[in-house]
């Protein structure tokens, strides 16, 4: 269990809070195109309003650089959530995040106001953790409250550099929820434990993977990152994605699940295209091949038939299933049936499910399976680096709940 304070344990009436919240959402024409982290920091913002606090909010949005990007203001994110909680979140845009009219707006407040401040990241020091933009954040509070976990692995001005200045610092419902859900599935899991890992690159998991090799019962790869794995077992995989430099280190793996007794599964069959689809969701000709009968002029895009029923019938007798990456390109039609299966395949099982964030939690809403899943995670780089076993700085940064 977490053992930080959370906005349980502090008393806000009348008090200025900072709230750092993960408002990254994906925009399109200005418009959010999925509000999923809006919602989710809702419990947390509601809790402050109703014991009285006056909630100053700030968050990043996209990567501006440290510049001022309009097409990056967090104004829709105003007005959009304005709408879920039912009251004025006043939006109040400086381009140097604080200054006059902030320090104004906020000294105006009354209890339960919400105001939102703009992109933290349009000052460049915000991602080096810089001391300025920490101290005129915290010259706006009484009390910090970290409820970001997309940016819990990163020490940055708004999450960490601001917990030097405030005296009460403190985790939302959503941290407080994220922490505990992965701290319990991966420390102590109900078993079978089956890890389940995709996505493209092999690079991006090669600490979670030794990590959790370690600690679940089976280890599935799948996506763009197994081609790698298989090549490294001697099979011809074509044109699909290679990572050359991490050829020993699969072997590396593939032995010591051996030597820990685990099962380390790949894909026995692939589904091959000709080329890479352009746009990504165009039309596609496919053929199904056994992974080890991979044609050199063709590239691996999907898992087959015959791995769905074997990852499946794995995945049916979890008890708890912890998955990151999707396993193919699921953004084609076509290419996501592997990843569809495999997200049936866990939405079926009574396990405990945690999804990573990001393209996997994108793949499972996109495929209609975010309903059944008991944890979706609202940060994929935090979550990896948690399965990791690493300290996460954002949740770090907060007081413990024992100290005083
Ligand atoms: P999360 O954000 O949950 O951590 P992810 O970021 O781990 O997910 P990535 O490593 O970014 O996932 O990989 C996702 C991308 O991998 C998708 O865009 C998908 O199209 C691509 N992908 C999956 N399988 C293949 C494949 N066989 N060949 C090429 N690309 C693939």
């Amino acid at each position: 269990m977490l053992n930080k304070k959370t906005v349980d344990d502090i008393n806000v009436k009348g008090r200025r809070v900072l709230v750092r919240c993960d408002f990254n959402v994906p925009l399109k024409n200005g418009e959010i195109t999925d509000e999923t982290r809006l919602v989710q920091a809702l419990p947390t913002i509601k809790k402050l309003i109703a014991d009285g606090g006056k909630v100053i909010l700030c968050s990043h949005l996209g990567k501006p650089k440290g510049e001022p990007k309009p097409e990056l203001s967090l104004a829709p994110v105003a007005k959009r959530l304005s709408e879920l909680l039912g009251q004025e979140v006043k939006f109040v845009p400086n381009d140097r995040v604080v200054g006059e009219n902030v320090q104004e707006a906020a000294a105006r407040m009354q209890e339960g106001d919400v105001i939102l401040l703009e992109n933290t990241r349009y000052r460049a020091e915000e991602t080096k953790n810089g001391e300025e933009l920490a101290q005129e954040l915290a010259s706006l509070c009484d009390v910090f409250v970290n409820d970001a976990f997309g940016t819990a692995h990163r020490s940055h001005s708004s999450n960490v550099g601001v917990t030097g200045y405030v005296d009460t610092c403190v985790l939302g419902y959503l941290m407080e929820k994220e922490v505990n859900y992965l701290g319990n599935a991966v420390d102590d899991p109900k078993r079978p434990f089956v890890a389940i890992l995709g996505g493209a690159k092999v690079a991006d998991k090669l600490n979670v993977i030794n990590s959790l090799l370690e600690k679940c019962d089976t280890l599935i790869i799948g996506g763009g990152m197994s081609y790698t794995f298989l090549k490294a077992k001697g099979f011809e995989i074509g044109l699909s994605l290679l990572d050359e430099t991490k050829l020993d280190y699969c072997r590396e793996m593939i032995e010591k699940a051996e030597n820990l007794g685990k099962q380390l599964l790949l894909p026995v069959d692939t589904v091959i295209t000709e080329s890479f689809p352009d746009p990504i969701d165009a039309p596609v000709e496919t053929e199904v091949v056994d992974a080890d009968k991979m044609p050199a002029d063709r590239m691996g895009m999907d898992i087959g038939p015959k791995t769905v029923g074997l990852f499946s019938d794995i995945i049916s007798k979890a008890k708890t299933v912890v998955w990151n990456g999707p396993m193919g390109v699921f953004e084609n039609p076509v290419l996501s049936e592997g990843t569809r299966a495999i997200a049936k395949a866990v939405a079926d099982t009574d396990a405990i499910t945690v999804i990573g964030g990001g393209d996997s939690a994108a793949a499972v809403n996109q495929l209609g399976f975010g309903d059944r899943m008991s944890h979706i995670s609202t940060g994929g780089g935090a979550s990896l680096e948690f399965l990791e076993g690493k300290e996460l700085p954002g949740v770090a940064a907060a007081d413990d709940r024992d100290a005083e």
